[in-house]
């Protein structure tokens, strides 16, 4: 991507549009949440990007990934329970992947660290019905499509949400095994799960702000378009 002042204004922007989406779905992340958890992911994912997002004077001067490792850094001072943890630490852990910049190459780096960190803390794999369900098939498409197949970054990232949103769906028909959902048993199925939902949210705004900053347009899989939104 561009020069430094375009790169940070694109961190931002996204920031922002994270932050507005995460309190658009507030009541929905909630209400899944009221499901299988303790009724508090919405005002968890709202309270720590918002609370980030009013950081904007602060990142006037900083590099890109000193404003990510910021952002990691606000969310584990202001969430608490297993999310924020697992967001803000990984998102500071995988900051350091974009020190030399955002590229094609830095932003695979920082998805795979960002993906290693959340399994190596929260100790789930796929089918555990956690946020690393919509994970691990979003950041290994995002990697094949840049490295085997040569994709635009684009290109690429829309995949990773198709592919995070199929994740996500995933996710309604099996039992959890990590998380408060687990103390749940059998009762856990036929649940969405909450982060796996709130990772694919964040994920949508990533693309929306890509595709304003790298002057495209996507198509996004018509399958998995809309599945697993709220009742508008
Ligand atoms: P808490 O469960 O402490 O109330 P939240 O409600 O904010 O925290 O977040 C719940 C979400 O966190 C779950 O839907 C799940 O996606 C994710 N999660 C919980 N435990 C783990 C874990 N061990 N590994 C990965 N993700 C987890
Ligand atoms: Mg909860």
């Amino acid at each position: 991507m561009a020069d430094v002042d375009t790169q940070r204004d694109a961190v931002i922007a996204a920031l922002d549009n994270v932050a507005e989406r995460l309190t658009a779905e507030k009541s929905y992340l909630t209400d899944l949440d009221s499901a299988i958890g303790d009724a508090d992911h919405g005002s968890n994912m709202q309270r720590g990007f918002s609370k980030a997002a009013e950081k904007r004077d602060e990142f006037a001067d900083m590099d890109p990934d000193d404003i990510v490792k910021t952002i990691g850094t606000t969310l584990i001072s202001n969430v608490g329970g297993a999310s924020g943890p697992l967001y803000g630490g990984s998102i500071m852990f995988a900051s350091q992947e974009l020190d030399g910049g955002i590229t094609a190459e830095t932003s695979v780096a920082f998805a795979e660290a960002y993906l290693d960190k959340v399994k190596d803390r929260g100790g789930a794999q796929v089918g555990s019905k956690t946020m690393v369900d919509a994970l691990v098939p979003a950041v290994h498409t995002y990697k094949k499509s840049i490295e085997q197949d040569d994709l635009p970054p684009l290109e690429a990232l829309a995949k990773a949400v198709d592919a995070a949103e199929r994740g996500v769906q995933f996710t309604t028909p099996i039992k959890a095994l990590k998380g408060r959902a687990s103390f749940l048993d059998w009762r856990s199925v036929g649940h969405q799960d909450p982060g796996a939902t709130s990772t694919l949210f964040i994920m949508e705004e990533l693309l929306a702000t890509a595709e304003e900053y790298l002057d495209g347009d996507v198509e996004r899989d018509a399958r998995a378009a809309d599945a697993v939104r709220r009742d508008e």
